[in-house]
């Protein structure tokens, strides 16, 4: 199940609705796509990596 949050820029009210339930107008999307939680869970990743061959890289071969 997809739920998407949206925000009324005119009167700053989240909603799930395309349209705001207060001021009738039309809704964005509250989250930007940068902030996609799966990219963020790359860079952690990535530094746990980074991290685990940084501690012993003699040992490590
Ligand atoms: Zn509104």
């Amino acid at each position: 199940m997809k739920t998407t949050i949206r925000k009324c820029n005119d009167c700053g009210s989240y909603t799930l609705s395309t349209t705001c339930p207060k001021c009738g107008k039309a809704t964005v999307m509250a989250i930007p796509p940068k902030f996609a939680p799966g990219d963020r869970f790359v860079r952690y990743r990535l530094e746990e990596e980074m991290k685990k061959y940084g501690k012993n890289p003699d040992k490590a071969v």
